[in-house]
């Protein structure tokens, strides 16, 4: 291909709304264009990526026994209402009707419709296990799109859906996905964690979400280096350092006129924030609770809500306080709150401790020399894990230091049990030709989200580096001299001798300085590039260089032997 064919068009300058390399270098460098907040078209050379993406997706999905199909974004609201997500997806889905008043929704997902499918399709056990998948257009309406590709509108996503006999049977659809998506990101030259995630109602460690390491991504992961632990925070728990059994003083109340926050109160006693509990008053489907946590401690709400079997948590507006507890916000503890009858949750953390300082449930009042067993009336079962973890927490498993780091989502699967299967009553006959509800598991691969983590993994100060499996073209050929026949026909000659081999070749005929040429191949992030120009050819050959090495791995050869110096540095 010659690079004055084709759409491209470089920038000198970084787009003003981009947070994040990948985002500023993939607009930069011409692979999409902005054509409105959170929607993106892509060029012709993101459109190659993103083809070659798709290509790997495919080709995993079917090596692991998935059939794909393709299903319509435009989904209507019955499907959604029967699963009860019509009203539960909330404003992130759009939604609109037709000339006939019919509501649909833009398919942010397609649990819904993929079950109804499969529902009418499967009759009986001998046709199962079953896996379906799509590369399909995803909507979210996201109220501040970011990040590029990220968090857009529109977005390319795999999804995959597997239908078993039972839940043991699921397992083994389960680990066919999640060693595809090992071997997918792997060929996409990403370093792609595997991270335990939250369950939801499954429980267990049927939930992985896939994670590229980043410092700009938008999720924290809990690791433990000695065992290789990784979980994201919402699921991440801790091993709990025991507590002293030495006796603790009496109780005693202690005013605290003015210190509202943990961070006053410790100032104003000269006491660390670690010795004071931590009391807010949660409002759980309706019904307050009051959660207790160390005071340097923050409360991980999923972990909250599963414990209370709660559809929903959030923190009680200033009236539900005093009226639970008899004080305001930055006065409330656990000892005698107003309301007697207020169920009190605390995180494992404070099992057994003593000596500690919490609100008085008395506006400007401390008590201290708390002593949970002695002076609170909290059930052994009230109990648990409750806090969000952080660095240099102890891990569960092997007692090593975890660290926190951060992460960018790919890829997510998840066992769901029948959730869905039961809504759709999708239902297979066994051998004795009795209905039995099928087991689903979801699997998702964000594939435009893919395209740019390579570039967040992959660049450096001049630009992208692409993986040759994914590179838009694997070989630029700079031609310096387009003027020049004999250049020319080497170019020419190099470019249909590396076709010939597979390689997707790009020639930089344009009329430009080499400087030119060589900054906007950097910025392209091509993974090799040779330069042909007449001063070279008399000189001994072709420059041939490869993107992620340095200016003196550069390396000249005679024409002749160009292409197998080209395909070893492609290898
Ligand atoms: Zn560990």
């Amino acid at each position: 291909m010659k690079w004055s064919k084709l759409l491209i068009q470089t920038l000198r300058e970084d787009p003003g709304d981009a947070e994040i390399d990948s985002h500023r270098l993939m607009v930069r460098a011409g692979f999409v264009r902005k054509a409105s907040g959170g929607l993106y078209t892509y060029l012709p050379l993101g459109m190659r990526v993103l083809n070659k993406v798709q290509r790997i997706v495919r080709e995993e999905m079917d090596r692991a026994g998935a059939q794909e199909i393709v299903m319509p974004i435009l989904q209507p609201s019955e499907l959604w209402k029967t699963s009860g997500r019509w009203d539960s997806m909330g404003p992130g889905m759009f939604r609109l009707e037709d000339r006939g008043g019919h509501s649909f929704a833009l398919s942010p997902t397609a649990e819904e419709m993929v079950t109804s499918l499969l529902g009418g399709i499967v009759n009986s056990y001998r046709q199962l296990p079953a896996t379906v998948y799509q590369i399909q257009w995803k909507f979210r309406d996201e109220i501040r799109p970011r990040f590029g590709l990220m968090r857009s509108k529109e977005f390319l996503m795999k999804d995959a859906y597997s239908f078993d006999v039972s839940l043991d049977a699921a397992d083994a659809s389960y680990e066919a996905m999640f060693e595809a998506y090992k071997r997918i990101f792997e060929r996409c030259g990403l370093k792609a964690y595997p991270v335990e995630a939250d369950t939801g109602d499954i429980g267990g460690k049927f939930s992985h979400e896939f994670h590229v390491l980043a410092d700009s991504g938008e999720d924290g992961i809990a690791f433990c280096e000695g065992c290789g632990y990784a979980a994201n925070l919402e699921k991440a728990s801790r091993k709990v350092s025991a507590r002293s059994d030495a006796p603790c003083a009496e109780i005693e109340m202690v005013p605290t006129p003015g210190a509202k926050t943990i961070d006053e109160v410790s100032a104003f006693m000269g006491v660390p924030a670690a010795a004071f509990v931590k009391s807010l008053i949660y409002v759980a489907d309706g019904k307050c609770v009051m959660v207790c946590v160390e005071g340097d401690r923050d409360v991980n709400e999923v972990k909250l809500r599963h414990f209370l079997g709660a559809k929903k948590v959030e923190l009680a507006d200033p009236a539900a306080v005093l009226a639970a507890t008899g004080a305001n916000a930055g006065s409330v503890g656990p000892v005698k709150p107003a309301d007697s009858s207020l169920r009190i949750v605390c995180d494992l953390g404070l099992k057994g401790a003593k000596g500690c300082i919490a609100g008085a449930n008395k506006d400007d009042h401390h008590i201290k020399n708390l002593d949970f067993d002695r002076d609170c009336n909290i059930t052994e079962g009230d109990y648990a894990d409750l806090v969000i973890v952080r660095d240099g927490d102890i891990c569960a498993t092997c007692g090593g230091k975890m660290t926190i780091r951060r992460g960018i989502e790919v890829g997510h699967v998840f066992k769901l049990g029948t959730k869905y299967t039961s809504a759709f009553k999708a239902v297979y006959k066994n051998d004795s030709l009795e209905d039995r509800v099928m087991v689903m598991g979801c699997y998702g691969i964000g594939v435009s989200r893919t395209m740019q983590a390579v570039i967040e993994q992959s660049h450096d100060a001049n630009g992208i580096i692409w993986p040759s499996s994914v590179a838009p073209y694997q070989v630029c050929i700079c031609l310096l001299d387009p003027d020049d026949p004999a250049a020319v026909e080497v170019a020419q000659s190099l470019e249909s001798a590396l076709e010939e081999k597979g390689i997707d070749v790009i020639v930089d005929d344009r009329a430009e300085r080499p400087g030119v040429k060589f900054k906007d191949a950097d910025l392209i992030g091509f993974p090799v590039r040779v330069v042909v120009g007449t001063r070279g050819l008399s000189s001994g050959g072709v420059e041939i260089k490869r993107r992620r090495d340095d200016k003196s791995a550069t390396v000249t050869v005679p024409p002749a032997e160009a292409v197998e110096a080209i395909v070893s540095r492609l290898a």
